[in-house]
């Protein structure tokens, strides 16, 4: 129900942690968090932010990139497994999502047959695995395989997805769910609402339906499903 995402020059996990509590008033019933700190790492617990906080307090979790979640169930009960991020079927690339992919009954059938597997009960886990599936078939950029998975997925969706691949890229999209980017000096957040950005940086960008952001290197960059590449409009919040 709530996402955040963090690259720059900071520690990911504070942030992502800190950012998913002020979103915690969307209500949820699970958070779980993905770091890239020597591999693309997942950490997810069925309950509170609090929870999630004391099961990797033991745990090495320093990186700068990372992405947090917490969910609202729509498909799958809410246990430990069904909680957000999920990996695709190779382990190499992971989602956060929020909200409901319609037709992902159809696209688990079809990717089953073609040799994925789900761990998950959750809509959430089908839309990796079909980013996964273009990627691997078109030889493309998870960002392509991402704008093409676009046009084969029906619902609401905010997504963030991170690739063990390309360890400092964030590639982001939506249709139907919000989505805010927080442009700071060297450093980005993504988030369902401003609320968690606010205290880093003022100028966000609010993304479009059907966008795709991809942020690598230090840079964003905006397109649409289509492929056109936008410019991207940075608003000014009123502290
Ligand atoms: N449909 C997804 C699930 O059930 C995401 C729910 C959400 O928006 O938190 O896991």
């Amino acid at each position: 129900c709530g996402i955040v995402a963090y690259v720059g020059h900071r520690d990911a996990c504070p942030i992502v942690l800190k950012g998913l509590k002020r979103l915690e008033y969307r209500g949820y019933d699970s958070a779980g968090i993905a770091l890239m700190n020597g591999g693309l790492n997942v950490y997810k617990k069925k309950g509170k932010v609090a929870e999630l906080e004391a099961f990797i307090a033991d745990q090495d979790v320093h990186g700068h990139i990372g992405m947090g979640h917490t969910r609202w169930a729509t498909h799958g009960e809410p246990n430990d497994v069904n909680a957000h991020p999920h990996y695709s079927t190779s382990g190499s690339i992971a989602i956060i999502h929020n909200g409901i992919i319609e037709n992902y009954a159809a696209l688990k059938t079809l990717l089953i047959s073609k040799g994925h597997t789900f761990q998950s009960e959750t809509d959430s886990e089908v839309f990796i695995n079909l980013i996964e599936d273009i990627r691997t078939n078109s030889h493309c950029s998870l960002a392509e395989a991402v704008r093409l998975a676009l046009h084969e997925v029906v619902g609401a969706y905010a997504i963030v997805v991170l690739s063990k691949e390309d360890p400092n890229q964030l590639v982001a999209a939506r249709k139907g769910s919000p989505l805010v980017v927080g442009v700071g000096e060297g450093e980005f957040f993504l988030a369902s609402d401003a609320t968690p950005i606010i205290e880093y940086t003022s100028d966000v960008v609010y993304v479009n339906d059907y966008e795709i952001v991809v942020i690598k290197d230090g840079e964003m960059e905006i397109r649409t499903k289509e492929d056109v590449k936008q410019t991207p409009y940075i608003q000014r919040l009123e502290m």
